[in-house]
């Protein structure tokens, strides 16, 4: 059952959680599908179509389940396809992209459904929905076989039963498919790499609806590695290779209040300093939400004499430490998992940065608005350590492993009526940004209204996409509003 907020916890819960991000993220619940929502049935069984089977059932609009198979995390972006198939295995996503085929449909999918814009879906077309495939299967001590569907708390679950962990992102709600596919990192990524540097093999359907075992395919796995949501192809299963989990993790926790735009920015200024050279086990996050600070710092070792001089560095410029105690990755990640509720919002990268010097001489105006603006979160996160390892860069799509630090703008409001107003806001900062050279950003954190995303988001990578899209997907069927285009075009 939804929990109706208050303004007042609305606005707190940003301020009270280890992460605004984290803390309004996650839908676990609401993306449970196919469960109906008003029976908890298993599969449902009345269809639209007479050809649904065992493998893929076909809903179409009007029939029962449709808006609740239509549903994505974010209640900002609605769109209504012709036809949604609810596939349970790679034969029904075979048979679901002929089936589009047949009938001239374009083709979105759909795994966790937490893509920011609604790239999984689409108007008037065909949505492959794989949220049904979520097995999780050992093929040895180490090597997991997981279905595109399978959310990351269930991934998460999974593994450290088997003290076993992949680096992948924080929030249980999102679809282990569409994170790896885009890159994916999270609290262990500057010790393992991305989650997209554990894929070892996909099995994917293409836009033809052939079935593909990818085991040693290096130009399509070097493709899925970073440039593959909803590009080319529909990855049903990826193959990782997991690792040992780490024995405890620790978060320390740096706070302060009313602060304003002058305030946050020297703030943000000690904070690349004292996170520059950060050992791999730890990970930051600087959080400003509207005028609250909050600073997050995780190890996954013993705090050593460096880490200690760093937490003196955060508490010396900020109001209030509370320093953690090192606790059970299983109990410990549990704390960013996040809310189950879809929301109204807006999130996008708002840059990838070397250091402060990319944006020391406008971030004051940025974060301007960000400290007058209640529900809006500027958020950087560290990245580099092992996501800089040139082994993992020669194989992978992914392009933006130079750059040590993650920035996303977050914006997030209670009714559909203030959605002007926030895109709006939202839409200044991003001004700001590009007007000022920051144009590098993160594919999975993808912005409708980035112009030149296709260098945005994969550098010089994206000219061999296009190969990739012209191999597998040569009538352009599998695609949305930012998916890679055919050189033809
Ligand atoms: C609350 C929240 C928390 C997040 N936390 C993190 C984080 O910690 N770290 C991080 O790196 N990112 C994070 N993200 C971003 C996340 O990685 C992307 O939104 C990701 O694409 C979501 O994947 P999904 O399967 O849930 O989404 P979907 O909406 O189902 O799909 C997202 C994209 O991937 C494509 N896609 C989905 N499934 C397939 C498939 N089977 N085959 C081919 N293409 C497919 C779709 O076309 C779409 O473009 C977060 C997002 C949210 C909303």
């Amino acid at each position: 059952m939804k929990t109706k907020l208050n303004r007042k916890q609305f606005l707190r819960l940003t301020a009270a959680g280890a992460l605004g991000y984290y803390v309004y993220g996650c839908n676990q619940k609401t993306e449970q599908a196919p469960l109906s929502k008003a029976s908890k049935q298993p599969l449902p069984t009345s269809t639209s179509k007479a050809n649904s089977n065992s493998h893929v059932q076909y809903f179409a609009k009007g029939s029962r389940d449709y808006d609740y198979l239509r549903e994505g995390f974010n209640k900002r972006v609605q769109k209504y396809p012709a036809v949604i198939a609810q596939c349970t295995d790679v034969e029904g996503v075979a048979e679901a992209v002929r089936y589009a085929r047949e009938h001239s449909l374009a083709v979105a999918v759909k795994s966790g459904g937490h893509c920011f814009e609604g790239f999984s879906s689409n108007n008037g077309g065909l949505v492959v929905n794989c949220s049904s495939i979520d097995a999780v299967e050992w093929l040895d001590d180490t090597t997991v076989r997981i279905g595109a569907g399978c959310k990351l708390g269930n991934v998460y679950a999974e593994l450290l039963s088997k003290n076993r962990i992949l680096p992948a992102g924080s929030c249980a709600g999102v679809g282990v498919a569409g994170l790896t596919l885009g890159g994916g990192y999270g609290l262990f990524s500057r010790k393992l790499g991305l989650t997209c540097d554990s894929l070892q093999a996909v099995t994917m359907v293409d836009g033809n609806g052939n079935i593909h075992e990818a085991t040693k395919d290096e130009e399509l796995l070097w493709a899925c590695r970073g440039g593959g949501n909803g590009n080319f192809g529909i990855i049903t299963h990826l193959t990782f290779t997991t690792h040992q989990s780490p024995k405890f993790l620790t978060a320390h926790r740096f706070k302060s209040k009313g602060l304003n735009a002058q305030q946050a920015t020297s703030i943000v200024e000690q904070w690349f300093t004292a996170t520059r050279q950060l050992p791999e086990s730890c990970f930051s996050a600087f959080v400003l939400n509207g005028t609250s600070l909050l600073i997050l710092l995780t190890n996954t070792e013993e705090d050593s004499p460096h880490v200690r001089s760093v937490i003196q560095q955060l508490t010396a410029c900020t109001s209030t430490t509370s320093l953690g105690n090192p606790k059970p990755p299983e109990s410990a990640i549990t704390t960013f998992y996040g809310r189950t509720e879809s929301l109204y919002f807006k999130n996008a990268s708002a840059g990838l940065y070397k250091d402060f010097s990319d944006i020391q001489p406008f971030i004051q105006q940025a974060l301007e608005i960000v400290t007058t603006t209640p529900g809006m979160i500027y958020q950087v996160n560290t990245l580099g350590g092992a996501i800089q390892r040139p082994e993992f860069e020669q194989v992978s799509s992914y392009p933006h492993r130079s750059y040590s630090y993650l920035s996303e703008l977050q914006t997030y409001w209670e009714r559909p009526q203030q959605t002007q107003h926030y895109e709006q806001a939202f839409q200044k900062v991003q001004t700001i940004f590009a007007s000022n050279h920051i144009t590098t950003q993160y594919r999975n954190y993808p912005d409708i209204n980035v112009s030149n995303w296709q260098q945005s988001y994969y550098g010089n990578n994206y000219s061999r996409l296009q190969a990739i899209k012209k191999q597998y997907d040569p009538d352009n069927i599998i695609r949305h509003e930012q998916s890679v285009l055919l050189q033809s075009t």
